[in-house]
């Protein structure tokens, strides 16, 4: 996989030609003698940045094509708009990223295209006749549960549905969906595979025949990712591997210490821990449990928001994935639009803290941790 990341969609090696992918920072080409070429173009999402970054992210996932787009937000939107038409039903997972609730929410239905949102496995009865797409993410945010593709993919292929998977918190190298049924799988870019916090983009990874509809509503929609935020994000994914295991592996030991040795937590929640529901799962299914990590202090809100305040390394911000550890609180950033009774049934109890491990030294975060507890 880090091969891959270093090396794949890349030109072969060439006397004099740089090392590095050029930033092509143009937004037309000229075109040859022939009149009936390909016009290069890059609202079109084939500029050579493109091209390159398109073919990094299909061998990492393991599909036949994929593409870069503007965001996570636009990769999602590209590809059910490319799967779905008026009167067409979906049926998702009820822990999506808020954004993408949104969109199935309000923005789908005023194109005649509804949603149904599931929690737990009651999948087969929800399905209608015009059931296009199961929407799941794996892992779930902020909860981090995972859920078993595989009898969904039986399901999605018995009734000719596209199983569609947002990945963006498993990363490929920690879980590559495709291999257990999936038929495409989207990323906020913008956060591990970027993973500097730095760039807004999206990517979509699955057959030709779907990436090829998404072109065309990128195209349309005017969604393509600008030259230099995909060459940043080229950059950003080389290291992808070796962030992402030093990620999962300071996770894990956050989570085994925060479990067994810390006082004041009611819950911590990773799915690297047999007290997670979904451990034995993720065991068999992932090759790492992530850099993501969530604990419910005791005290409530009130005393989770002071834990807050007293960090001094790990940043309260939104966002996860980059370099820097962050902690946010759901319920006021990814579930600020939800009930305070929908949140409980999502499992986002009061105290809620979710973390995203940066790279920093595990000693350090522990230490930070350690203190922002006890001064709360
Ligand atoms: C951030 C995020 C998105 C949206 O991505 P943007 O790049 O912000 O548009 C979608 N899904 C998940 C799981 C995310 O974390």
């Amino acid at each position: 996989m880090s091969t891959r990341a270093v090396h794949a969609g890349e030109a072969p090696p060439e006397g004099g030609a740089p090392v590095v992918t050029p930033i092509t920072q143009s937004s037309t080409f000229y075109t040859d003698d022939d009149p009936a070429a390909a016009v290069l173009y890059t609202r079109y999402g084939n500029n050579p940045n493109h091209e390159v970054l398109s073919g990094k992210v299909a061998a990492m996932e393991g599909t036949e094509s994929a593409i870069v787009v503007g965001s996570g937000m636009a990769a999602a939107a590209m590809s059910l708009l490319s799967l779905l038409t008026t009167g067409d039903h979906v049926v998702a997972s009820a822990s999506l990223y808020g954004g993408t609730v949104r969109l199935l929410k309000y923005d789908l239905p005023r194109l005649g295209i509804d949603t149904t949102f599931v929690e737990g496995g009651r999948w087969t009865s929800v399905m209608r006749k015009r059931t296009r797409v199961i929407l799941v993410e794996v892992p779930s945010n902020p909860t981090l549960r995972v859920i078993d593709l595989a009898p969904l993919a039986k399901i999605a292929r018995e009734r000719g549905v596209v199983l569609m998977v947002d990945a963006t918190f498993a990363t490929p190298v920690n879980y590559r969906p495709i291999e257990h049924g999936a038929d495409v799988v989207y990323h906020s870019a913008t956060k591990y595979l970027g993973g500097h916090s730095d760039v807004v983009a999206g990517a979509v990874a699955g057959p030709a025949s779907v990436v090829d509809e998404v072109r065309d509503r990128m195209k349309s929609f005017g969604a393509s990712l600008d030259p230099h935020a995909t060459w940043l994000l080229e950059r950003g994914m080389k290291t992808l591997a070796v962030r992402v295991e030093r990620q999962n592996a300071t996770a894990l030991a956050l989570a085994r210490w925060l479990e067994d040795s810390v006082e004041g937590l009611k819950r911590v929640i990773y799915p690297g821990l047999p007290s997670h529901p979904d451990h034995a799962l993720a065991s068999g299914v992932m090759d790492g449990f992530g850099g993501m990590l969530s604990v419910v202090v005791q005290g409530g809100d009130r005393r989770a928001r002071k834990v807050m305040e007293r960090f001094r390394l790990i940043r309260v911000a939104p966002s996860l994935g980059g370099v820097e550890s962050l902690a946010s609180m759901p319920r006021h950033t990814s579930h600020a639009d939800t009930s305070a009774e929908e949140r409980r049934a999502l499992g986002i109890d009061p105290g809620f803290i979710r973390l995203s491990i940066g790279i920093e030294d595990e000693a350090d975060l522990r230490a930070d941790l350690e203190q922002a507890l006890a001064a709360a």
